[in-house]
């Protein structure tokens, strides 16, 4: 798949409409579309990054600036004192379904562990 096939591109874009949540140069926040949990938050950079397994060095301030950003999130949307989960699935084993990096904020009841 490439970028102009990529949903998350598209919904970074404004192609695609979305619930969004926050936004700044770097990344864009959106409500699942499926929420798992009561909060459920996908932070998704706006480059265009396949998956963990294909970021590298060059993006080490960006993967920091999604997971500050998840704890602000997390912060302003009430789910930090109870605690939350940062998760991102990667590659077909890990439940990857959408090829564009991103990490889901899970919070507003008590999670399980280990997930399936
Ligand atoms: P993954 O399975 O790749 O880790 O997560 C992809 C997530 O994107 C899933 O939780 C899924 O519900 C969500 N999703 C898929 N399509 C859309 C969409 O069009 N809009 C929004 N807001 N979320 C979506």
């Amino acid at each position: 798949m490439n970028k102009s096939d990529c949903l998350f591109c598209k919904i970074v874009n404004r192609e695609i409409p979305a619930e969004l949540v926050y936004e700044d140069e770097r990344i864009v926040a959106i409500k699942d579309i499926n929420p798992a949990a009561p909060v459920h938050i996908l932070l998704i950079p706006r480059e265009h990054i396949v998956s963990l397994d294909q970021a590298s060095n060059e993006n080490v301030e960006l993967l920091g600036y999604i997971q500050t950003t998840a704890a602000k999130l997390a912060r302003e949307l009430g789910i930090a004192d109870k605690g939350y989960r940062l998760v991102n699935n990667c590659g077909e084993w890990g439940g990857q379904s959408v090829l564009h990096l991103h990490y889901h904020l899970l919070g507003g009841r008590q999670l399980a562990w280990p997930p399936g």
